[in-house]
């Protein structure tokens, strides 16, 4: 076949080359040898060849009409890899792969959002290892109070453990990208504050409060829920929490009690 066509801007094409930044990033995932792997992006495949060397099976998804096919000629002989030629979103992992999976991918920066919350729905995955930009990690692993906590952080943590693992320089890329990368490992939690079903209104009520981060909870609970004054300060004493502090310091456990207690009080009332 002949070479590949040039990068393509709008699919956030910027391909990784470094064999040891590859390899690292399959051991953050540690992918077992009777593990399926989803690959988010496989690009020109140099993530897809170092993950078929560890892992049992491989499902790549990519969207561009070019690769894909040529992915899927270049391992014509290799069973385990599965190419599929999609856009991430539309993919259902679950129905996908129809039992236990990890996932991995070096991710388009411009949908890595939608990505993280697509490959968080039940059945969630055992694990997940993204290269985002090293802002969005940061954001999703911040603490409470920190200056990067925000809804991104709180909706993931609410089901999941998530790390930074290490940061790789735009140099590393092909071509590099204009901003900084990172190595995020997201685990699914066995204790979720959220049950599946809740995840709209957890999200959506997440949401609206950063939107007042500065304000203090008795106000965001009223604006939010659209209560008066004493229906504000009951939701929010049902749910244990201090009216009088800021959601910038709110746990994504505090979050789930604020969305119960909230429910509570509408069927009381
Ligand atoms: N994994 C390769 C690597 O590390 O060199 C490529 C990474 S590149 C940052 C992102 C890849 O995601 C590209 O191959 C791009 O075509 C693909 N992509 C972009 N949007 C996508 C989507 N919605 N669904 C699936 N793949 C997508």
């Amino acid at each position: 076949m002949s070479s590949y066509p040039p990068p393509r801007k709008r699919l956030g094409q910027h391909f990784l080359t470094d064999p040891r930044i590859l390899g690292r990033i399959v051991d953050a995932l540690a992918p077992a040898a009777d593990e399926t792997v989803v690959e988010i992006g496989p690009g020109r495949g140099a993530l897809t060849d170092v993950l078929l060397q560890r892992a049992g099976r491989v499902i790549a998804i990519e969207i561009d009409r070019d690769l894909a096919p040529r992915l899927r000629e270049r391992y014509a002989d290799d069973a385990r890899l599965t190419v599929i030629e999609s856009d991430v979103l539309k993919v259902d992992f679950g129905a996908l792969t129809g039992g236990p999976y990890v996932v991995a991918g070096n991710v388009p920066y411009n949908i890595t959002t939608p990505i993280l919350f697509h490959a968080l729905r039940v059945p969630r995955p055992l694990r997940a290892v993204y290269l985002v930009q090293r802002e969005v990690a940061e954001r999703v692993v911040a603490p409470p109070a920190s200056e990067s906590y925000g809804a991104l952080s709180v909706n993931v943590q609410a089901v999941a453990h998530a790390e930074l693992v290490f940061r790789v320089p735009a140099g590393a890329f092909q071509p590099p990208p204009k901003v900084e990368s990172a190595v995020l490992r997201i685990t699914p939690r066995g204790d979720a504050v959220i049950v599946a079903g809740e995840e709209e209104a957890y999200r959506a009520l997440v949401q609206a409060s950063f939107g007042l981060r500065r304000k203090q909870l008795r106000r965001v609970v009223r604006t939010v829920c659209s209560l008066d004054v004493e229906a504000a300060d009951r939701v929010v004493a049902a749910a244990g929490l201090d009216p009088e502090a800021r959601p910038e310091v709110l746990t994504p456990d505090d979050f789930a009690r604020l969305l119960r207690a909230r429910r509570h009080w509408r069927r009381d009332t």
